[in-house]
C-alpha cells in the first residue's frame, strides 16, 4: 500500500515525522512515496506546486500533507486552492468533536463541516473594472451545488448522522446563494430519512456560539466553509487538534489545517495532532479502520492523560514527547 506524503514547510516535515511513526506504530505496513509542494518545491523547481506532483497523488490516489508556505508577492496562487483545483477534490471535510482534557467553554460539541471547495468566490475570478475597483466572481453552479450537497447527505447516511443543516446567505444573494438553496432543497428529498435544516450563515454563527452542540452536519458554499470550519475548530481545541480532508470522485488529501508556524519551525515544539488525526482519517478511508480508530482513541487518551503535551496544549514538551506518548498509548 502506497500513499503519497507531501512534507510542505516549517513545521511540517517535523509534524508528518510524526504521523509517520506513529502510522508505523499502529502497524499499518505502506510506503510514502515524497511529494513536493510549497516554499522548498518553489526553491527546488521553481513552481511551489510542480504538475510532477499532482500526477503522483492522481496515480496513488491518497496523500497526507503537512502545511504549505504559499510565497507572498511572487504571484503564485494558494498552493492549496491549486491542488483542490488541479484534482477536483471538491468537498472539504473537517470533523469537530470535543476531546477529554483540553479546556474549552463547551462539552460534547460533535459536528462535521463540509464546505464546497471548488467555486466560490475562491474561483479565483477576480479582475481591475478600472484604478481603484476591482470586482471578484462569485461563482456557483447547479453541478457543484448538488455534489456537494448530495456529498453531505451520504456522509450523514454512512457516518450514522441524523441531519444536515445548509447555511446560506439567499435573502441577499438572491441569485448566486438562491439557486445553491433550490439545490440544496432538491437533493435533500432524495434523502428523506435524515432532517434538512436550511439556515443563514450568520444565524448558523450565532448559534455555534451559544450552543455548538445542536449542529449535526453543517453544509455550505466555500467562503462561508473557509471561515466556519476555523470557527468550529476553535470550539474544540483549536487548528492544533483538528484534522482536515479534501474529496474528490478518484483523490483525497488528508492535511493539517494549521500553517507552517514559521516562529517555531525547527525547534521541536510543534503538535503533531493535526496530522495524526488526518493520518487517521486516511487510514479510515482506503480501509484501515482499525488503525484509524486506535490512533484516534491514543489521541484521546494523550490528551486526557495530560504528560508530554505540547505548550499549545498546556504541556512543556515537545513533538518528541507528544510523539512517544501517542505511540505508547496505542492500544493493541
Ligand atoms: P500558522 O497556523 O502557521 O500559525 C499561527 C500560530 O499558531 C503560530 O503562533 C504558530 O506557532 C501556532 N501553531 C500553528 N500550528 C501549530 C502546531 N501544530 N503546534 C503548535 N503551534 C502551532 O498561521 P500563519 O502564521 O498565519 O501562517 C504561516 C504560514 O502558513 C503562511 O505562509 C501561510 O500561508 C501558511 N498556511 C498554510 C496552510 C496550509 O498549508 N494548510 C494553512 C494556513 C496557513
Amino acid at each position: 500500500m502506497k500513499f503519497v506524503m507531501i512534507e510542505g514547510d516549517g513545521i511540517g516535515p517535523e509534524v508528518t515525522r510524526a504521523a509517520c511513526e506513529i502510522v508505523k506504530a499502529a502497524g499499518v505496513r505502506n510506503e510514502w512515496v515524497p511529494a513536493a509542494a510549497g516554499l522548498g518545491a518553489a526553491e527546488q523547481f521553481g513552481e511551489p506546486l510542480p504538475d510532477e506532483t499532482l500526477e503522483t497523488i492522481r496515480r496513488h490516489r491518497v496523500a497526507l500533507k503537512g502545511p504549505c508556505t504559499t510565497p507572498v508577492g511572487k504571484g503564485y496562487r494558494s498552493i492549496n486552492v491549486r491542488l483542490r483545483q488541479g484534482l477536483d477534490l471538491y468537498a472539504s471535510v473537517r470533523p469537530v468533536k470535543t476531546l477529554p482534557g483540553v479546556k474549552v467553554p463547551y462539552t460534547d460539541v460533535d459536528l462535521i463541516v463540509v464546505r464546497e471547495n471548488t467555486e466560490g468566490l475562491y474561483a479565483g475570478l477576480e479582475h481591475v473594472v478600472v484604478p481603484g475597483v476591482v470586482e471578484s466572481l462569485r461563482v456557483i453552479t447547479k453541478n457543484a451545488a448538488e455534489r456537494i450537497v448530495r456529498y453531505a447527505f451520504e456522509f450523514a447516511r454512512q457516518h450514522g448522522r441524523r441531519r444536515v443543516t445548509f447555511c446560506h446567505k439567499a435573502d441577499v444573494m438572491r441569485l448566486s446563494d438562491g439557486l445553491f438553496l433550490d439545490c440544496a432543497r432538491a437533493v435533500a428529498d432524495e434523502f428523506p430519512f435524515i432532517q434538512f435544516e436550511e439556515k443563514p450563515i450568520d444565524n448558523v454563527c450565532l448559534e455555534l456560539a451559544m450552543d455548538p452542540t445542536r449542529f449535526d452536519v453543517l453544509v455550505m458554499e466555500n467562503l462561508f466553509g473557509d471561515v466556519v470550519s476555523d470557527l468550529c475548530a476553535g470550539l474544540v481545541g483549536g487548528l492544533g487538534v483538528v484534522p482536515g480532508a479534501n474529496f474528490g470522485a478518484r483523490c483525497a488529501v488528508f492535511e493539517a489545517v494549521h500553517g507552517s508556524a514559521p516562529d517555531i519551525a525547527g525547534k521541536g515544539l510543534a503538535n503533531p495532532i493535526a496530522v495524526v488525526r488526518s493520518a487517521a482519517m486516511m487510514l479510515d478511508h482506503v480501509g484501515e479502520r482499525d488503525a484509524g480508530a486506535r490512533i484516534e482513541a491514543s489521541v484521546a487518551k494523550t490528551l486526557q492523560r495530560g504528560i508530554g503535551l505540547t505548550r499549545d496544549l498546556g504541556g512543556d514538551g515537545t513533538t518528541a514527547t507528544i510523539t512517544r506518548e501517542l505511540i505508547a498509548n496505542l492500544t493493541a
